[in-house]
């Protein structure tokens, strides 16, 4: 039976993706759905669609809190360091967000407790005793990421509420087994205490009904669909923490972070409404009605967003879920992605401040693999593609039809559209609608080379450097088609590669509406003769050798380093070369300790009081786990006097000391003593 087509749609759509967690820097996992999801938005406002794209910052729960411990600071400096990070890179990556939130904003904390409310009134909150675990020896329950032990599903070791190394499955508090503390890795023990649950078990035959009619990746139902057949257990919804939102009720608790997470889409569109002066404008994607909710999530939350997600909503008579769809993983080098083994790649650091284009990336998030499959990542399969594909079919036709229209004519000849290429657009139209409508967008940018390939041949087979001198009416012809295609072009690539597109549109010499607000069926209009053609350069570079070489190293050196660190072998990591200048910058002093105390709550810090000759400085060290502080009192060692001050552990440290890691126990750091040196001396 032939599905039938969703879009386009006079009905409003809002799109939303997973929320990041505000405790760390952006890597190419997270891209797997924003990328998508942005290039989905574009598409659809090419076909006509109203649509709004919202997200936000995930700023409670337990991976922000545990982050903000190692760090030293509250969470709450955490999530606005990270916050911000998220609303630098975005427009970067050129992701353009409607609106974006933090689930600790005023409207995210009320429209929770106005569901959490609703809920409670409607009979679908009930306390039960929970047994949880308790570390005495850190003096607090672990909830969540506190707790690690063995998943009872498939006995892989797994965190509190999450299968993570093994089958994925979410797990409910106090079920893990054989528990011990994630922290300090002691066993725990015990206690009971009221908690709150949501009867997610009442809302199985609504799921199963729901489950099999919402639109999306069909991987994401199916799933869901299987946990619901083998019996669905009421959800936990409240966690013995400070950090969160309270529970309405019993402020002791705090709510779960998957209560408040979701409901931020929903809260994310009413701050959006406010910016744009119409209040009431989330109401018409969120009280039952026409609008229409699309989800794009990680495969890793299906869970959260398949059943607990629409049950809250229909428990608390919101708009369903119109369409999940769920992207499959990143991995890289064939590794799942982790931070501690060395398998992950930076935004900012990796890429974007190479000076590499975002574009080619978003192109390669989409076009690599299917939507549902996981995506190997390496440099060497990124740099290939752009490459090969961006650089030498699309890039390559761009060019070669605009140079050689310039050098000839200066702008667009008069000519007539050929009807077999015209064929090909309407048909690159039709192929771009399916690919939306199947939420699979390497079919849309498979068009895409597919049409670049069209135009190469064309291009090729009539041989305007030929007919130039033969006949030039004739020339002029064939030069008109070639530059209707890369009109096309320029409008099929906007949604992947908004920033080529902009560029080939000015090349285009097009006056009218930017190159984003262009509809897709203007695809089908040559542009008019006698526009100029301006300055046509090459609209792609190649991904040079060098450069993939040294992107590839960082890489290499990564994963050696936390291979090694995992085994406690030391490890001579490749650094990058520097200048004596720079060297030169470094004011490395004799400083004396008069003053060394643990800084209150803080495992790891102390804090310092150091005489560097000239003044007494206030410095923070990291080494409470290593040495008391009557161990470091009357010291001098080297000093690093001129890094610039921060705040670590609430205090402001103006310096850093200087310690070297003992080779062969990984992790010991000795300070560097001078004993006997008068402070102030400086070190080269
Ligand atoms: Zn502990
Ligand atoms: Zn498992």
């Amino acid at each position: 039976m032939k599905k039938l087509k969703n879009y386009p749609t006079k009905d409003p759509v809002l799109v939303t993706c997973g929320l990041p967690y505000a405790s760390g820097q952006m890597h190419i996992g997270h891209l797997r759905t924003y990328i998508p999801a942005d290039v989905f938005v574009r598409l659809l406002k090419k076909m006509r669609v109203d649509v709004t794209f919202v997200c936000g910052s995930d700023t409670h729960g337990t991976p922000v809190l545990t982050a903000a411990e190692a760090a030293g600071v509250n969470p709450k400096e955490l999530y606005t360091k990270y916050n911000q990070h998220y609303l630098d890179v975005f427009p970067r990556l050129n992701v353009a967000f409607d609106n974006y939130g933090t689930t600790d904003d005023p409207e995210n904390i009320a429209r929770t407790i106005q569901i959490v409310k609703e809920l409670q009134k409607n009979g679908y909150i009930y306390p039960k005793e929970l047994d949880s675990p308790y570390c005495d020896n850190c003096g607090r329950s672990l909830p969540d990421r506190y707790v690690r032990g063995e998943c009872p599903h498939c006995h892989a070791d797994a965190r509190g509420d999450e299968c993570d190394q093994g089958c994925g499955r979410y797990l409910e508090p106090g079920e893990i087994l054989n528990p011990r503390c994630a922290i300090c890795g002691s066993p725990t023990r015990t206690i009971t205490r009221t908690h709150y649950y949501f009867k997610l078990s009442s809302f199985e035959g609504f799921l199963k009904e729901y489950l099999q009619n919402v639109d999306g990746t069909k991987i994401a139902r199916n799933y869901a669909l299987g946990w619901v057949n083998e019996g669905l257990k009421d959800w936990c919804i409240t966690r013995d923490l400070d950090w969160g939102i309270k529970y309405p009720g019993d402020e002791s608790l705090t709510l779960y972070v998957w209560v408040d997470a979701p409901i931020h889409y929903m809260s994310s569109t009413e701050e959006w409404a406010k910016k744009i002066k119409k209040p009431d404008e989330w109401k018409k994607f969120w009280l039952p009605g026409n609008g229409r909710l699309v989800h794009f999530i990680g495969q890793d939350i299906v869970y959260h967003h398949c059943l607990f997600w629409p049950s809250m909503l229909k428990g608390s008579n919101y708009n369903l879920p119109f369409a999940i769809v769920a992207s499959g993983m990143v991995k890289i080098r064939n590794h799942n992605f982790s931070r501690s083994r060395g398998y992950v790649v930076w935004i900012l650091d990796d890429y974007l401040d190479k000076g590499l284009d975002p574009d080619y990336l978003r192109y390669y998030m989409v076009s690599f693999t299917g939507q549902t499959r996981d995506l190997d990542f390496s440099f060497t399969s990124f740099a290939e593609k752009t490459n090969t594909e961006l650089v030498g079919t699309l890039g390559n036709f761009v060019y070669r039809a605009l140079h050689f229209t310039k050098k000839h004519f200066d702008s667009v000849p008069k000519g007539t559209l050929d009807s077999s290429l015209k064929g090909e657009v309407e048909k690159a139209i039709e192929v771009i609608t399916d690919a939306v409508n199947e939420y699979e967008l390497k079919k849309y940018t498979d068009e895409i080379l597919r049409i670049a390939s069209v135009g190469n041949e064309y291009f090729q087979s009539n041989q305007p450097w030929a007919l130039v001198k033969e006949d030039k009416a004739k020339c002029g012809e064939v030069l008109f088609n070639a530059v209707a295609l890369v009109k096309a072009l320029a409008i099929f690539i906007e949604p992947v590669m908004p920033g080529v597109a902009e560029t080939i549109w000015k090349q285009l010499g097009q006056k009218g509406p930017d190159i984003h607000k262009v509809f897709l069926e203007e695809a089908l209009e040559a542009p008019k003769a006698g526009t100029k053609i301006v300055n046509p350069e090459p609209v792609i570079s190649k991904i040079d050798d060098d450069l993939l070489e040294s992107l590839k190293i960082v890489i290499d050196n990564r994963i050696k380093v936390a291979e090694a660190a995992q085994k406690g072998e030391p490890v001579m990591e490749e650094k990058e070369t520097i200048s004596f200048e720079d060297f030169k910058k470094l004011d490395l002093r004799a400083g004396k300790i008069l003053k060394c105390e643990k800084v209150p709550k803080k495992d790891k810090l102390l804090e310092l009081e150091v005489d560097i000759g000239s003044e007494k400085r206030t410095i923070i060290t990291g080494l409470a786990d290593q040495y008391k502080p009557d161990e470091l009192l009357g010291m001098t060692a080297l000093f690093l006097t001129n890094l610039e001050p921060k705040k670590i552990g609430g205090i402001e440290s103006h310096g850093m000391i200087i310690a070297i890691e003992k080779g062969d126990e990984p992790g010991r750091w000795l300070p560097v003593r001078v004993d006997g040196v008068p402070p102030g001396s400086k070190a080269a």
